[in-house]
């Protein structure tokens, strides 16, 4: 086998992280592959290619992967203007994967299906940090291979691994029963699917601000008034609208706003307090059974139910190594503190680099909204040029500000894209 130097380092995804984690290595001339399991770059995003993010292009885009584009030729305009996910992929993800320094080392249909270490398991510890990764991955067909690396960096997202409707985290009876009912997710309402969703009754279960964009495209469907209803459950209405005027991300908050006034106005009906125990199909329709304050309440019935509640990290993939995971979020241990969504949102977590994306498994990195794990607070634009010694000192402890301030004279500036990780593999290589 390979000497562990020679190998290449694997990224896991083509989104926007994992593009940009291979952009990086490229312009530290490390050599990498990027694995995706879709036909194309940006396949989860393909999924939501109606939704119009909430932050700018320029808030959106990682700067050495646009060094690499303009070498090419291409060029943005409207920079402050706030694009679609399919716009994301059109305009800039798939550019990307043209550009000569990427597109040799861009797998497509390259599912990772597991990851270990060369020739031993995860209870070895003998000179586990020199044995090389290797990599399992199946293409569509069910063509199963491996692949060795000396580094991986996991930027494989949590889409398509939907939190079921249970407000326990379980799946609830009747809700596979009932599955061709159910959609998980930001169903294209206005779209593909506008004849599924046009003048029906649809419940909408969820908090974040997917629940409000979904519920804000049932609104503009006609013959959907006083038809929606929206399902949560908390009860604090500053925490369901969100930042409103004061939010940091003004087109976040104008979403959030936005609904409260059709709830206000009763064409939205909010049921809050309400934890999903049950889904049951009457003839007329579909009918959520949930626990509240005043014990058990029914809503419904509906035709259609709309899983508006978040994503988990699939943690399968990385059985046979070593993650240490914050114990509520499921994110990267050091992150947990820094992102939890009871205090931050996205636009007020603290810079984090490297560091904060390791684990105990030496040379193994998650990256991007899977770092995050549950917490909904991933953003692209989080940490960007804001120095880590502005860090308000009631959020974090001094421990962690030492840390963040060592990182920050490192990196000049962190950001959440990985360019990071070449500094703990070019570590490695010494
Ligand atoms: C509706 C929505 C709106 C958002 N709006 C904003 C916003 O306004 N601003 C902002 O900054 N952020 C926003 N985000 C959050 C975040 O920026 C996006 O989720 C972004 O796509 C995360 O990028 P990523 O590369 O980490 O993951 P993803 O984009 O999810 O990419 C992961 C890639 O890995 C591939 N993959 C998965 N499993 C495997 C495997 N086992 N092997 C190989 N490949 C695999 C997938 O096919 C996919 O291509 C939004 C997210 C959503 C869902």
């Amino acid at each position: 086998m390979a000497q562990l130097r020679d190998l290449p380092v694997a990224v896991i995804g083509a989104g926007p992280i994992g593009l940009a984690a291979g952009a990086n290595l490229a312009e530290r001339g490390i050599e990498f592959h990027i694995y995706e399991a879709g036909a194309s770059v940006g396949t989860n995003l393909l999924d939501w290619a109606h939704v119009k993010i909430f932050t700018t292009w320029e808030q959106s885009i990682d700067p050495v992967s646009v060094r690499f584009l303009e070498k090419s030729g291409w060029k943005m305009s409207n920079l402050s203007t706030l694009p679609t996910g399919g716009e994301i992929v059109e305009r800039y993800l798939k550019p990307l994967a043209e550009v000569p320094e990427l597109k040799p080392f861009i797998k497509t249909d390259a599912r990772v299906t597991a990851i270990s270490r060369a020739g031993i398991d995860k209870v070895s510890s003998k000179d586990r940090a020199a044995k090389p990764f290797r990599l399992r991955i199946a293409d569509s067909s069910g063509n199963v291979y491996y692949e060795h690396a000396r580094a991986v960096i996991d930027a494989s997202g949590t889409w398509t691994n939907a939190n079921p409707l249970g407000g326990s985290g379980l799946t609830v009876p009747g809700e596979t029963e009932n599955a061709a009912h159910i959609v998980y997710g930001m169903p294209d309402i206005l779209g593909k699917l506008k004849e599924r969703y046009a003048g029906r009754r649809s419940a909408v279960v969820g908090s974040g601000y997917s629940a409000i964009n979904v519920l804000l495209d049932l609104a503009r469907l006609p013959g959907n008034a006083k038809q929606i209803t929206w399902v949560v459950r908390g009860t604090d209405l500053a925490r369901i609208y969100g930042g409103g005027e004061a939010d940091q991300l003004a087109a976040r908050g104008a979403l959030g706003m936005h609904l409260r006034q059709l709830v206000d106005q009763g064409e939205v009906n909010l049921v809050r307090g309400f934890s999903t125990e049950k889904v049951s199909s009457s003839g007329d329709g579909l009918v959520l059974h949930g626990e509240t304050a005043d014990g058990l309440v029914s809503v419904g019935p509906v035709d259609q139910i709309i899983a508006a509640t978040g994503q988990r990290p699939d943690l399968h993939m990385t059985r046979e190594l070593r993650l240490e995971l914050d114990p509520s979020l499921e994110s990267v241990k050091a992150l947990g503190p820094m992102i939890d969504p009871n205090l931050h949102s996205c636009g007020t977590v603290p810079p984090h680099g490297y560091l904060e994306l390791s684990h105990p498994e030496p040379n193994f990195f998650t990256v991007g909204v899977k770092s995050y794990g549950r917490a909904p607070t991933f953003c692209y634009l989080p940490v960007m040029s804001k120095p880590a010694l502005s860090l308000p000192r009631s959020r974090v402890t001094l421990r962690q500000r030492s840390r963040f301030i060592l990182c920050f004279r490192k990196l000049a500036f962190a950001r959440q894209t990985p360019w990071q990780m070449k500094f703990a593999v070019e570590n490695q290589r010494r």
